[in-house]
């Protein structure tokens, strides 16, 4: 998507890594907040991402990635872009229901020596316990890949993320997408809705 448009995807998270190690002005502010144990409050967010897409390697276009995360997010951004004569185009939902992300991102594992991906019940190695590709026998998984987890996040996600929808439906640019569907399916589904722009 990035080549194909000329847009720059941009992830809030590698963004906030980032400016903490740079030691920008929000940088240093993010830093205390987390230091303290406290979520990154919305301003403070949406004032990063306003002066990155300022930058000139976002002149064509950006994807935000894990961004608008709450509805006050969502307004102060549209405020800001308004101001500037912009606004977002598109928003894409990816659908999924609970229990199917639970099993999907629970069930996720990797090889320890090559890296490779593996799922307990989408595509377990061919001989249990065995690396298709390296041979090797210890596997890995997250710690946050755990069921539990999972299901608090996606308790989050009800609660901040969710709201969001309307907001996004009443602009007319909210497209979704079927999380659960091939990646071929979605990448294609994806760029037909940013090819309608
Ligand atoms: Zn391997």
């Amino acid at each position: 998507m990035e080549e194909k448009f000329g847009l720059r995807a941009l992830s809030t998270g590698e963004m906030l890594r980032t400016a903490v190690e740079d030691e920008t002005e929000i940088g240093e502010q993010v830093e205390k907040r987390m230091a303290s144990g406290d979520l990154v409050p919305d301003d403070l967010i949406v004032a990063m991402i306003a002066e990155r897409i300022e930058e000139p390697d976002c002149a064509d276009g950006v994807i935000l990635d894990g961004f608008p995360r709450t509805l006050p997010q969502a307004r102060m951004f549209d405020e800001h872009l308004a101001e500037r004569g912009m606004a977002l185009d598109l928003v894409i939902l990816f659908e999924a229901d609970d229990a199917a992300m639970v099993d999907r991102i629970s069930g996720r594992f990797s090889c320890a020596r090559c890296g490779e991906a593996y799922h307990d019940t989408n595509r377990p190695p061919s001989r249990e316990g065995l690396c298709d590709v390296c041979g090797g026998h210890r596997f890995r998984r997250r710690a946050d890949d755990n069921p539990e987890t999972v299901r608090h996040r996606l308790e989050d996600y009800h609660m901040l993320t969710e709201p969001l929808l309307p907001f996004f439906r009443e602009k007319g640019i909210l497209r979704s997408v079927d999380a659960m569907a091939d990646i071929g399916r979605i990448a294609r589904d994806m760029e037909s809705f940013v090819a309608a722009i």
